[in-house]
């Protein structure tokens, strides 16, 4: 188990990290979430020991993960981390990179592992191609890949999947988790994305000025979004008088109510219209299933 205690951090200064505390256990995956310059960042590299602490500690089961200061090498065996910035090896192979930190003492359990990472991260069909001429998305998934290459207890992962396109991101988010779950190994994830989050994370953690506003689970957290960071992580809200947060779903027009709006505007979203109308001098969003005309005068009704 991970275990996270009253840890803060500062690069000068100023904290960037105050009082964090938290527990991961064995094969769970954590999701970090947070706006950009929140910290996420800062946290995985203080958990890897890149840094010391101000103050607290942290724990892999009995062994406390420490800093510089106590360590002449950076890291531990049991743990990997995959920053936003990979460092790669340009001028070797796709497969030679991820193999790299396998031993050459079993040349077969290590094309074995090699073989099953490039599936998991999909690059089967580029296990030859030299590094440097892969593109952003491709290194990203090679840097997984090595990460996850001598099946870590622990792996920290760094808005994994922010240079990968949209074509392939779904089937690689499931793939990566999949694996993880499946070889219990535990995850802390830094992102933004909602995506990355739902359907795959235990845990959410959400970082705000400095400290944790929510941990909990993601349903329980879109069901009870206590703050406004909250609620806009899972999509287009409305603040409303009588119900605190209400996701542009749960607002339906209907033919009479006490919600009285006019159409501003609407966005084409594929499976939906987003529409913008104005409701007492505010702006309010909802989902309809047709677009509506600017002007329209419409009556709204929430429904949870
Ligand atoms: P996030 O990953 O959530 O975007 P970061 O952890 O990168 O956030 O950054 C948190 C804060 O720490 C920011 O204010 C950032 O400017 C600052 N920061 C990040 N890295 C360094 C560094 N190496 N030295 C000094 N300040 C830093
Ligand atoms: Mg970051």
């Amino acid at each position: 188990m991970l275990n996270v205690k009253n840890l803060s951090f500062s690069y000068h200064k100023t904290p960037v990290l105050k009082a964090i505390s938290f527990n991961a256990k064995q094969g769970e995956n954590i999701a970090v979430i947070g706006e950009s310059g929140s910290g996420k960042s800062t946290l995985l590299k203080v958990l890897y020991g890149e840094y010391d602490l101000d103050q607290g500690h942290i724990f892999w089961k009995n062994q406390e993960v420490l800093g510089p200061k106590y360590n002449l090498v950076v890291g531990y065996d049991f743990m990997k981390y995959v920053a936003q910035e990979f460092d790669l090896m340009p001028f070797i192979s796709v497969a030679e990179n991820i193999g790299k930190f396998l031993s050459n003492f079993y040349p077969e359990e290590k094309q074995r592992r090699t073989e099953e990472l490039l599936e998991v991260v999909e690059l089967t069909s580029f296990a030859k191609t030299k590094v440097k001429i892969l593109s952003g998305g491709q290194k990203q998934r090679v840097a997984l890949a090595r990460a996850l290459a001598k099946e870590p207890e622990i792996i920290l992962l760094d808005e994994p999947f922010s240079h990968i396109d949209n074509f392939k991101k779904q089937s690689l988010r499931r793939s990566v988790f999949k694996y993880l779950k499946d070889k219990k190994i535990t995850c802390i994830v830094a992102t933004h994305d909602k995506e990355d989050v739902l359907g795959f994370a235990d845990k959410m953690i959400v970082l705000h000025d400095n400290e944790i506003l929510a941990n909990n689970t993601p349903e329980h957290l879109y069901n009870n979004p206590k703050d406004k960071l909250i609620a806009s992580f899972f999509g287009e809200f409305n603040e409303l008088k009588s119900a605190s947060f209400v996701y542009a779903h749960q607002l339906k027009v209907v033919e009479k109510s006490n919600l009285k709006a006019i159409v501003k505007r609407y966005y084409y979203k594929g499976r939906y219209y987003l529409i913008e109308a104005n409701l007492d001098g505010k702006t309010v969003f909802f989902e309809h299933d047709k677009e509506l005309k600017k002007g329209l005068s419409i009556c709204l009704s929430i429904v949870k």
